[in-house]
């Protein structure tokens, strides 16, 4: 049987200094190497999936082909390890506990107490072999959300030691770190690090590499220091200073040799770090040629005085991606659809942009200004991609404006509408009857045939194609017919024709003007950028 290698990634000092990165560019490192890699995350959270979550508080609520609906970070390790995960590469504490209770119930413990150590943790060795094992992976990233020293994380860091104990020669912890410079001091202090190295001893575990995230590379001296105070080899004290794109990091790790620090912890074959397939994506991007500008109206920017983008991480990539293969760098600037309700001339700044996307979202507020701003992009021509709601808004406001049912809505916001042109799904009625919210929706992988002479058939130069969704709602197969007669075209349906996927316009009234049921975002990667998007922004550089 294989020998299977694991690293544990952890947060010290505090949240928000690039773990969910730093574990993917340790992935796309050893994957350069010629390993097999798969990168599993765990949230100390209650909640089963991130799909009950307000996309405020807790960002993007990325999705699986499974259908698993889950942390944005998973989108992380798809986009740098180019590759497709699965629910078992995600864990919650509701997740675990919610499997030992059942196993519980199911008298599978033969009749023994069951308590929260060793069993709990020895679920979640459970779970993580599970997953190495599913990718056949030759290294499995484990990172453990949270920071150390916290209370609810601790069970996590207990798994992670008993794997070492069960495998020590299998099993490499990595802290990732910060080391503040108080601008009244002006020098970079490295106690914090000291003291959450400590925190990790605390929990029988010792860092074996220490990422240190600062604002400045490390010098010689600091490295010493944290190597002497935490006990680990200066030469496993990797500098990562403040990047200017995280798609810098894999190649700044490696300036310090991290993939051969780890390949020798972990006993693994001596092989060369090979980065040219994504240094050739980074040098895209740093020679692009030409600007291209891009709108994102969205209705979840709102947070206190806070422009939140987080939430749509996925689209913004995605374009940035398109782009730099069409040698030019994306300007994106997210506009707030409330702002033009409150006034209706702002539509006007939209003719800044050369193409606007609208991502996805549930629910009322902020939705009358995305129909409005979907009106002005049709009428003056400017490229449009709507995605999931951003295409049943597109179907509503033609609905509205082209075949003047002024009533046109969605059932998610007036049950009570003459004209449902989209309605609830049959198989989800039931579920909401029952208050039934949680991975409930149309969720993952699902075909799509397209029609021939379409924008999207050209996009993406096949007639068959596999997207992921989350979606409640749908185009009302009723009103189908009329929609079509008004112009209309739905070039892309289920297998069995059923369900509307795509709509959009013909180029001869529209440069581009497409709303999709799917989303494609969660679908496109540095190497390997989503033909839809670029299609899009090929429009909009050519209306640029
Ligand atoms: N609210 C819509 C639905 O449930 C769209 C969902 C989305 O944009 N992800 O169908």
């Amino acid at each position: 049987m294989k020998k299977r290698k694991y690293i544990f990634v952890v947060g010290g000092v505090m949240s928000g200094v690039g773990k969910g990165i730093s574990s993917s560019s340790i992935g796309a490192i050893m994957k350069s190497k010629g390993f097999k890699v798969t990168a599993l995350k765990i949230d100390p959270y209650i909640n089963i999936d991130a799909g009950t979550m307000n996309p405020t508080e807790h960002g993007e609520v990325f999705v699986l082909r499974d259908g698993d609906e889950c942390d944005q970070d998973m989108g992380n390790y798809e986009r740098f390890l180019n590759t497709n995960l699965t629910r078992s590469n995600y864990m919650t504490t509701g997740r675990v506990y919610q499997e030992v209770i059942r196993k519980e119930r199911n008298l599978e413990y033969k009749g023994k107490n069951v308590e929260v150590v060793p069993d709990i943790p020895r679920e979640v060795i459970r779970r993580i072999k599970n997953a190495a094992h599913d990718a056949d992976a030759d290294v499995t990233i484990v990172e453990v959300g949270g920071t150390i020293g916290e209370y609810q994380n601790i069970i996590f860091l207990e798994a992670a030691r008993m794997l070492k104990i069960e495998h020590p020669k299998d099993v490499a912890f990595v802290m990732v770190s910060y080391l503040p410079t108080p601008s009244t001091i002006g020098e970079m202090k490295t106690k914090p690090t000291q003291y959450a190295a400590r925190t990790l001893n605390g929990v029988g575990i010792q860092a074996d590499i220490i990422i240190a995230r600062s604002s400045e590379p490390l010098d010689s001296k600091r490295k010493e220091k944290i190597g002497v105070f935490c006990n680990v080899l200066t030469k496993n004290i990797i500098s990562a200073p403040d990047a200017g794109s995280i798609y810098d990091i894999p190649v700044n790790f490696e300036k310090d040799h991290l993939g051969d620090h780890l390949s020798e912890i972990l006993g693994l074959p001596k092989r060369k770090t090979d980065l040219t397939e994504w240094t050739g994506f980074v040098n895209k991007k740093k020679n692009v040629k030409r600007e291209v500008n891009i709108a994102v109206v969205g209705k979840y920017f709102d947070s206190g005085d806070f422009v939140l983008s987080d939430v749509y991480i996925s689209v913004i990539e995605a374009i940035k991606f398109s782009s730099y293969y069409a040698g030019a760098k994306p300007n994106i600037s997210f506009l707030n659809s409330k702002d033009f309700e409150k006034d209706k001339l702002k539509l006007a700044t939209l003719k800044n942009y050369d193409g606007v996307i609208v991502p996805g979202g549930f629910g009322e507020s902020g939705v009358d200004g995305i129909v409005e701003t979907i009106r002005f992009v049709r009428e003056n021509k400017i490229p449009y991609l709507g995605i999931c709601y951003g295409m049943q808004l597109l179907v509503i406001e033609y609905a509205r404006n082209v075949l003047g049912w002024k009533d046109a809505n969605t059932r998610e916001i007036n049950p009570k509408s003459s004209k449902l042109v989209v309605d609830i799904m049959h198989d989800q009625k039931t579920k909401l009857e029952k208050s039934d919210y949680g991975n409930s929706m149309r969720l993952g992988d699902y075909a799509a045939v397209l029609k021939d002479g379409t924008i999207v058939r050209k996009a993406y130069g096949e007639k068959e194609i596999v997207e992921r969704h989350r979606h409640r709602y749908e185009v009302n197969p009723e009103y189908v017919a009329e929609l079509e007669s008004k112009g209309l075209v739905f070039s892309g349906k289920s297998k069995d024709g059923t369900l509307c996927e795509i709509a959009e316009l013909p180029t001869s009234k529209h440069p581009f003007f497409v709303g999709v049921q799917f989303h494609p975002e969660f679908l496109a990667r540095p190497l390997n950028p989503h033909k839809l998007f670029s299609a899009f922004i090929k429009a909009s550089i050519k209306k640029a």
